[in-house]
C-alpha cells in the first residue's frame, strides 16, 4: 500500500464506531477528577526540548531513546511531550498557578509521543489521562491522588487490577543508596548494556529500570532503596500507606518499582493488569518534591500520574467490561419526490432542534436504498414520505425494532417521536426487570 494509505508505524485511528467508548472514559475520567477538586488544564502537543531535559533527566529511557525531537523553521529545539506532567509544571510556574491557593489540582487528557518498538500496549503516540497536586507535602495527598485512580479505574468497571507502591527516599537518604546500588553493580559492569555502563557513574538507579533482559536480571538482586530510607521518609511512607487502609485500598509494597521519570521522590505507585500481557503498567505515578524548583519555580512539593488510556481500553475489551451503546439515529424520514424531500429537511430542522437524531436522504437514493441505509445505521424510527403523506399531513411512525407502525400527524412529529422513543425505554427497562 502506498505511504499515502497507511498510518505512521505507531499510530492509531480511533474510529467512528468506537470513539464512544474513548468518551465515555475520558468523561468518567473528568468526572471522577472533579469529585476531588482537579479542573482540567490544556497544555501544547509540544514544549522546548529543555523542558523534557530538565524534569524526564537526561539519562532516562524517555530522553535518551524515544523523544521526537526536530529543530523548527526560527532554529529552536523542540519536543514532541513524551508524557504532560513537563509542559503542565512548565505552564504551572509561567501562568503563576504554583503561587495561588495551594493545593493546586488540575487534570489532564492528551496525547504523547515516544519512539518505541511499537507492540501491544506500546504506541509511538498514545494518550494518557493524569493529574497533579501541587503543593501538598502530607502524606494524606499521596493516598487522595492514589484513591483518585482507583476510582477512575472502578468508575469505568475496572475492580480487578492490583495496586503497588514504593518509597524511593528523598535526595539525602538516596545518597547511601547510590553508593550501594554503584558498588553493586560495579560488579557486574561487564554484563551492563553500553547506556547503563554510562549510567552507572551518574544516575545507577536508572539501571533498575532498564528493560533489557540481562540488565533487568542483574537488576532484580540489587539493593532495594526501601531498606536505606531516612527516618522522615520511612514515616511518609507508613502515613501513606495507613491513609491507604483507612480508606478500605489494598495495595502491596513492590520494593522494585522505581518509575521511568527521574522526578520522582518517596511515594512512587503503579496500578497493574495480569490481563494485558506484557505492558501490564496501566497507571503510573508518584510524589515529585523537588521537581518544580528544579525547573525554576518555587519550593512546592507535589504528585501526580499519568494512566495509559490505550492500555485501559485493552483492559476493559479483555475483561469483557460492559460499555455503554454506540449512540443510534432516532429518526430516519425517507423521501419519495421533490416535496417530500423539503418536508423533511424542514422536519429535520426541527427535531434536531429539539435534540433528536434525526436524518434523511442527502444522496438522491431511491426509497428502497434510503431504507436500506436506514436499517444499517440502526435507526430507532422510521418515517417515509410521499406526495400523499404531504398533502393529508400524516404519515406511519414505524419502530424498527418491533415492527409497529403508529399514524401521527407530521405537525406533531416531535411530540410523537418524543412519546414513542420514551415508551421504548420503558418496555426495554420492563424487559430487564
Ligand atoms: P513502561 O514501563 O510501560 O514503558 P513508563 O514507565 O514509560 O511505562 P510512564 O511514563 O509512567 O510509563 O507513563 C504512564 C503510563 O502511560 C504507563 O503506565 C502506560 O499506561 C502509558 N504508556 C507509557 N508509554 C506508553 C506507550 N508507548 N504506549 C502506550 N501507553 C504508554
Ligand atoms: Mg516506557
Amino acid at each position: 500500500m502506498a505511504e499515502i494509505n497507511r498510518a505512521v508505524k505507531g499510530t492509531n485511528d480511533i474510529l467512528p464506531d468506537e470513539s464512544h467508548n474513548w468518551q465515555f472514559v475520558e468523561g468518567k475520567m473528568l468526572e471522577v477528577a472533579s469529585l476531588y477538586g482537579f479542573k482540567e488544564i490544556r497544555v501544547p502537543v509540544f514544549e522546548h526540548t529543555e523542558v523534557f531535559l530538565r524534569s524526564v533527566g537526561d539519562t532516562t529511557d524517555v530522553v535518551q531513546k524515544e523523544m521526537y525531537t526536530f529543530d523548527d523553521k526560527g532554529g529552536r529545539s523542540i519536543t514532541l511531550r513524551p508524557e504532560l506532567t513537563a509542559g503542565v509544571i512548565r505552564s504551572a510556574i509561567e501562568k503563576g498557578i504554583v503561587n495561588s491557593a495551594l493545593p493546586a489540582k488540575v487534570c489532564y487528557i492528551g496525547g504523547c509521543y515516544r519512539y518505541e518498538k511499537p507492540q501491544a500496549g506500546r504506541l509511538r503516540e498514545f494518550h494518557q489521562f493524569g493529574v497533579e497536586c501541587m503543593g501538598a507535602a502530607e502524606p494524606s495527598a499521596d493516598a487522595e491522588v492514589i484513591a483518585l485512580g482507583r476510582q477512575v479505574l472502578s468508575s469505568v468497571g475496572i475492580e480487578k487490577i492490583s495496586l503497588e507502591i514504593n518509597s524511593i527516599g528523598c535526595p539525602e537518604c538516596r545518597k547511601e543508596y547510590h553508593k550501594a546500588l554503584k558498588e553493586y553493580f560495579s560488579a557486574n559492569i561487564d554484563e551492563l548494556c553500553g547506556t547503563c555502563k554510562e549510567r552507572l557513574d551518574r544516575n545507577p538507579m536508572r539501571i533498575l529500570d532498564c528493560k533489557s533482559p540481562v540488565c533487568s536480571a542483574i537488576a532484580e538482586k540489587a539493593p532495594v532503596v526501601l531498606d536505606y530510607l531516612c527516618d522522615n521518609c520511612k514515616e511518609h511512607f507508613e502515613q501513606v500507606k495507613a491513609h491507604l487502609t483507612a480508606q478500605g485500598i489494598e495495595y502491596t509494597v513492590n520494593p522494585h518499582i522505581v518509575r521511568g521519570l527521574d522526578y520522582y521522590t518517596r511515594t512512587v505507585f503503579e496500578f497493574v493488569s495480569g490481563d494485558i500481557g506484557a505492558q501490564s503498567t496501566v497507571c503510573g505515578g508518584g510524589r515529585y518534591d523537588g521537581l518544580i524548583s528544579q525547573m525554576g519555580g518555587p519550593s512546592v512539593p507535589s504528585l501526580g500520574f499519568g494512566m495509559g488510556i490505550e492500555r485501559l481500553m485493552l483492559v476493559l475489551k479483555n475483561q469483557g467490561a460492559e460499555l455503554p451503546d454506540a449512540p443510534t439515529t432516532d429518526i430516519y424520514i425517507a423521501t419519495m419526490g421533490e416535496k417530500a424531500k423539503l418536508k423533511a429537511t424542514a422536519l429535520c430542522a426541527e427535531l434536531r432542534a429539539e435534540g433528536y437524531k434525526a436524518q434523511t436522504d442527502i444522496c438522491a437514493r431511491g426509497l428502497k436504498a434510503q431504507m436500506k441505509y436506514a436499517d444499517k445505521i440502526g435507526t430507532k424510527f422510521t418515517v417515509v414520505l410521499g406526495d400523499d403523506e404531504i398533502e393529508n399531513g400524516k404519515a406511519g411512525l414505524k419502530d424498527m425494532k418491533e415492527g409497529t407502525v403508529t399514524e401521527i400527524k407530521l405537525d406533531e412529529l416531535v411530540l410523537e417521536l418524543g412519546e414513542a422513543i420514551r415508551e421504548q425505554i420503558f418496555k426495554n427497562i420492563a424487559e430487564i426487570i
